[in-house]
């Protein structure tokens, strides 16, 4: 890896959009897109063809190129993502077990403590209500008939992204009639092992299924856009983690800490597209969001930890110590 300097944006994300909404009016979405590897979107360098409205909407707003996820596993990822701090701090290692606790500050509670509706729409029974993620969001919508009955150890169940990006279309147009502003978190499941995209994607991704899923959620993430107004809301647009698919000899992710498995797109689109264009490199990534957040979050130079981290799992060959899903 060149990399000379790491960022865990996802982390600065969170306090970023804190910092623009505590003095607008103005309404936020986050998508998460569940085990998605950077190199495989186009505005990455993608050639795969599975992210024509993703690119779109990097060109409207601002791609940061080293995005590094603190953790590459669902549940810690998250709880950095919308806490803004890493999982030593939020003490979230591990799915299913781990909860996040109430004295962990979170996105949620704190927007709808200025006044923003909040929901949460997600896709994996991995973020269920019970994990903790959902303090703070009025709605929680973990209810789907797939989840009924199992055990929270069956990570595998999830609901198609155009069901969960239906029912926040359908939150997200009530308020928007009441002119109300909110906060809402999508969380699309797809390109999660097993790879098994609808039948029109696994036709035209034979043989690439991973990227056939991708393809999948790009089409609902840009079904739920066309529900947002451009004008007056922030959109942030991240991966969890990636997927290793093979690389190093991990199959999926959960263990190692190669680009395959922490590098994750990360884009931001601020209201009336200003900064459109801007790309966050190496370098650029700071100023851009400062200049995005108009603040100084801390903690970005902290992240050579990660650097320190991917040393200590170097080449190892490790799949058959990890838990098949994340
Ligand atoms: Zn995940």
């Amino acid at each position: 890896m060149k990399r000379a300097f790491f960022l865990a944006a996802c982390l600065a994300a969170a306090a970023a959009c804190r910092a623009f909404l505590q003095k607008s009016a103005e309404s936020i979405v986050i998508v998460t897109i569940d085990t998605f590897r950077a190199d495989h979107v186009g505005a990455y360098g993608s050639r795969a063809g599975a992210t024509p409205g993703i690119d779109v909407f990097a060109r409207e707003g601002i791609l940061f190129e080293n995005a590094i996820t603190p953790a590459p596993m669902t549940l810690p990822a998250h709880t950095s993502i919308l806490s803004g701090y890493f999982p030593f701090r939020t003490g979230v290692r591990v799915n299913g077990t781990d909860r996040v606790s109430e004295t962990i500050p979170l996105l949620a509670p704190q927007l709808a403590d200025r006044g923003f509706a909040t929901a949460a729409f997600v896709s994996s029974l991995v973020l269920r209500k019970e994990s903790g993620i959902g303090r703070g969001f009025s709605l929680f919508d973990d209810q789907f008939a797939a989840n009924a009955g199992k055990s929270e150890r069956d990570f595998l169940v999830e609901r198609r992204g155009e069901e969960t990006v239906d029912r926040a279309l359908e939150w997200i147009g009530q308020r928007r009639a009441k002119g109300e502003k909110f906060f809402v978190w999508v969380h699309l499941y797809e390109p999660h092992a097993p790879y098994e995209p609808p039948p029109a994607y696994r036709q035209r991704f034979a043989g690439r299924e991973y990227d056939g899923e991708i393809a999948y959620d790009d089409e609902c993430f840009t079904k739920l856009l066309a529900g947002l107004d451009p004008g007056s809301t922030v959109v942030l647009l991240a991966g969890d983690h990636g997927e290793s698919l093979g690389e190093h000899g991990e199959e999926t992710h959960g263990v190692l800490l190669y680009d395959a498995t922490i590098r994750v797109p990360l884009i931001l689109r601020l209201p009336a597209k200003r900064l459109a264009g801007r790309r966050g490199g190496r370098r650029g990534s700071v100023p851009a969001l400062r200049r995005a957040s108009r603040t100084r979050p801390r903690g970005f130079l902290r992240v050579g930890l990660r650097r320190r981290l991917a040393r200590l799992v170097s080449d190892a060959r490790v799949t058959a110590l990890g838990p098949q899903v994340h």
